[in-house]
This record gives structure tokens, C-alpha cells and sequence, in this order.
């Protein structure tokens, strides 16, 4: 990640941070589908497992024959009830034309009318015993189905009486599934913030360090956003606590590279002047004098005024005079910008 002044190659660092988050990107759908995929590594869990096997197929076995015998009940009924109601017309029709027939006769009163009266009322009453019959039909099909109801009630209790423990024992296993794949996932995701921390200690100044740092931001999505929605209910303790002993790895790293910088930083401007330029890197010089403070001891120069040489801070030489044509000029260019001689070649890129 070397920090250069040249236009190409600052356009050539964003592009590479740029690989670096594509990178990133790729690796944490790849993750993603990885850990939501590890639910699926052990068995699915059914509450029917946890029953006694031969019960529970002999009362579903009870189940689907009382609920085949009440819709056989239900569809016998629905004829018998039909024919009920054809008889009890076929009664009602006749009776009426009886009843108008006997008025007839009471007002002839024929006695060579008698036989017919003893057919008419023995046909009557053939159809009032056919009524009857089809009625007793539909009772003996109300009590079938009656039966087969009160058989499948039965059923249904008797597979609530089996199936309550069963309930307990899937809710406790599927509790104890939960944690087991939230441990499969941790022991995938948290390894890669280790990766991540060998990455950033080794790697992150690297050549290769696109890929580092794409990783590094892999490892921190996965495990602080990847792994949220499948955190069980104390999940937020292990997401916590492992947030809090990254900060104060990084914040206690942190606070060493600030101590070392100070001390190297220290050490440094102990050294003569011209040694110390030559330990500085050209670039980085000439950024620093553009942000206004100096390239040796970082702290801010007023640049513009042309009284000023030397650093009143550390004492290095700013601005000096050109040996060829003693034009003013910049003591870190390697070039005088009039005369165009040769002057610091030994700072390095
Ligand atoms: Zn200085
Ligand atoms: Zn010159």
C-alpha cells in the first residue's frame, strides 16, 4: 500500500481497493451460502420421531379408517335421507288423494263402494310402513356415522396423549440442534478472524495486498453480520465478547505502533540533517510539504513565507539554494526547477 504521488499509480492504488472489496464481496457470498447451508448438515428434525413408532401408525391407522367410515356413513345417509323424503311425498300425495275420494263417497255413501275403501287404506298403509322403514334407514345411517365420529374423537385424543411428550422431547432436541450448529458456525467464522489477524500482522503491506485486506473484511463481515441472524438467544455474549477482545487487541496494537512511531520518530531527528533526508522517501516528502507540515518532523510549517528554511521545530532544511544558478528552491526536489540541475538523487521513491 505504498503511497505515491505519480497519477497513474494513485488511480492504480483505488483500483486495487477496489479488487480488494470485489474480492471481499465474492468471499462473503460464498460464506454466506456456507453458513446458512450448515442447518442442513445434520438430519431434519419431525415431531413423529419422537414417538413410539408402532403407536403412532396403528392410531393413524385408527384416524384414517374412522375418517373413511364416516364419509362412507355420511354418503348412505344422504341417499337414505333422500329416499326418506321420497316415501314421505309418495305418502302425503296419496293420502291427500284418499281424503278427496272418501269426500266423494260420504256424499254418495254407495255401499258397493266398501271393498275399494278396505284397498285404498290397505295401499295407505303400505306406503306409511314403506315411510317408516326408509325413516328407520336414515336413523341407522345417523347412528353409523354417530360411531364412526365419536371413533375418530377418540383416535384424535389418544394421538394427543402421544404426541404431547413427544412435542417436548422435539422441542428440547430441536433446542439442542440450534446450539450445535451455532457452534459449527463459530468454529467455521471465528477461525477466519484469526486468518485475518495473521493477514493483517504479515500481509497487509504485501504486494498480494488486495487479497489481504479483501479477506480481512471478509472475516469481519462474516463474523459480526454473517452469523446475526442465526445467533441463538445468548449468541449476543459470544458476539460481544469477541467484538470486545478485537478491540483491545487492536486498540493495545494500536498503541504500540503510536509509542514505536514516536520513539523511531524521536531517534530520527536526533540525526543530522542531511542523513535524515536521505532516510526519507521523495513521495511521501512531498506529500507531506503539500498537506503544509514538515517532512521530518510531521508537525505544520507556514510554507508560504519565504523567510523560512528550516523546520523551527526539527531543524531540517526546507528550502535551499540551487549550487548552479542559486535560484530558491524546494531542499527535497531532485531537480532545480530553474536550472533544472541535479540535486537530492538519493531519496528514494
Ligand atoms: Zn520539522
Ligand atoms: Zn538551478
Amino acid at each position: 500500500m505504498d503511497k505515491g504521488l505519480r497519477l497513474t499509480e494513485k488511480w492504480l492504488q483505488r483500483g486495487l481497493w477496489l479488487v480488494a472489496i470485489v474480492f471481499a464481496g465474492f468471499l462473503i457470498g460464498l460464506g454466506s451460502l456456507v453458513v446458512r447451508n450448515l442447518w442442513d448438515v445434520e438430519r431434519p428434525l419431525t415431531v413423529e420421531q419422537f414417538m413410539d413408532p408402532a403407536r403412532a401408525r396403528a392410531l393413524k391407522a385408527e384416524l384414517e379408517q374412522s375418517r373413511e367410515r364416516r364419509e362412507a356413513a355420511r354418503e348412505r345417509l344422504d341417499q337414505a335421507t333422500q329416499k326418506h323424503a321420497v316415501a314421505q311425498s309418495n305418502t302425503r300425495s296419496a293420502r291427500a288423494t284418499f281424503d278427496n275420494w272418501l269426500a266423494t263417497r260420504d256424499a254418495t255413501a254407495r255401499p258397493e263402494q266398501d271393498p275399494e275403501l278396505i284397498a285404498r287404506t290397505r295401499a295407505l298403509d303400505a306406503l306409511e310402513a314403506d315411510e317408516r322403514k326408509a325413516l328407520g334407514a336414515v336413523e341407522a345411517e345417523q347412528q353409523a356415522m354417530l360411531d364412526a365420529t365419536q371413533a375418530s374423537d377418540r383416535a384424535h385424543v389418544s394421538w394427543r396423549r402421544l404426541e404431547e411428550p413427544a412435542q417436548r422431547a422435539f422441542l428440547d432436541a430441536s433446542e439442542a440442534k440450534e446450539l450445535r450448529v451455532f457452534l459449527y458456525r463459530l468454529a467455521l467464522t471465528l477461525p477466519l478472524l484469526l486468518v485475518a489477524g495473521w493477514l493483517f500482522r504479515h500481509k497487509r503491506k504485501s504486494a498480494d495486498w488486495p487479497f489481504a485486506w479483501g479477506f480481512i473484511l471478509f472475516a469481519l463481515f462474516t463474523f459480526f453480520f454473517e452469523l446475526v441472524p442465526y445467533l441463538p438467544s445468548y449468541g449476543g455474549y459470544v458476539r460481544y465478547a469477541v467484538g470486545i477482545v478485537l478491540t483491545v487487541i487492536v486498540g493495545r496494537y494500536a498503541i504500540t505502533w503510536l509509542q514505536h512511531y514516536l520513539a523511531r520518530q524521536k531517534q530520527a531527528e536526533a540525526l543530522p540533517a542531511v542523513e535524515r533526508r536521505q532516510t526519507m522517501r521523495y513521495d511521501v516528502a512531498l506529500a507531506r510539504l503539500g498537506k503544509g507540515v514538515c517532512p521530518g518532523c510531521e508537525r505544520p510549517v507556514d510554507l508560504k513565507d519565504n523567510g523560512i528554511d528550516f523546520c523551527p521545530h526539527c531543524g531540517i532544511g526546507l528550502f535551499d539554494r540551487c549550487g548552479c544558478c542559486s535560484a530558491r528552491k524546494n531542499a527535497f526536489a531532485r531537480f532545480c526547477f530553474s536550472c533544472g540541475t541535479a540535486a537530492n538523487t538519493t531519496l528514494a521513491d
